[in-house]
């Protein structure tokens, strides 16, 4: 049995948001499509406290972008996204939610970040979303969203790590490229993984 994972297609990382990934409007209308095709839908959403960790404006002195010990897990700083409640972390306004079954918030945690949909950075929390995948019967995941470098690529090594078998459309994501050749380079480690990598036009015909 199959499932579709929307990965964090909230407003904060679309352009225009706190922490925009170039062209991650591109991949509402792919989403939306591939979702006709599955009975099974899940989505995550990264919501933080206003004081999380991740948060460049939370340490004094630092900016987006640099590397700091955050108790224990080197962590790169962001600017402040996705905060509880705010409009920025509300899903996209034209993504359709109609055939969502659940959906797994992350990030809670102010000490420590969380850029899979099943577990913190430092495995140390489980948001419960293999262990409902599991009791629904899902055995193959198909994971789409934001961004490639991150939130996707931990999401679907996870999965694989867990047993699902894990398939990313790559056409139905895009990166945050801190550097130019980060999304080439987040498509070679879930290769690596044992990840399948298609696009929606691979599993439509
Ligand atoms: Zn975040």
């Amino acid at each position: 049995m199959k499932a579709l994972i929307i990965v964090d297609v909230q407003h904060d990382f679309l352009p225009g948001g706190a922490l925009a990934v170039p062209k991650g409007d591109e991949v509402i209308a792919v989403i939306n499509e591939l979702q006709a095709h599955f009975d099974y839908i899940i989505a995550t959403q990264d919501w933080h406290p206003a004081d999380h960790g991740s948060f460049a404006a939370n340490h004094e002195g630092k900016k987006p972008g640099e590397i700091i010990d955050l108790a224990g897990t080197q962590q790169i700083l962001w600017p402040v996204h996705c905060v509880q409640g705010s409009q920025g972390a509300d899903f996209a306004d034209t993504l359709d939610k109609s055939k969502w079954q659940k959906v797994f918030r992350k990030g809670q945690d102010p000490k420590i970040d969380s850029y899979s949909g099943f577990f913190d950075n430092g495995r140390g929390h489980d948001t419960g979303l293999g262990d409902y995948l599991k009791s629904i019967g899902i055995t193959d995941v198909f994971i789409t969203g934001l961004a490639a470098d991150y939130c996707v690529k931990f999401t679907a090594l996870d999965a694989q790590s867990l047993g699902f078998e894990t398939t990313l459309f790559r056409d139905a994501t895009r990166a945050v490229n801190l550097q130019p050749d980060d999304f080439e380079k987040a498509l070679a480690d879930m290769k690596a993984a044992g990840i399948n990598i298609i696009t929606k036009e691979d599993y439509l015909h």
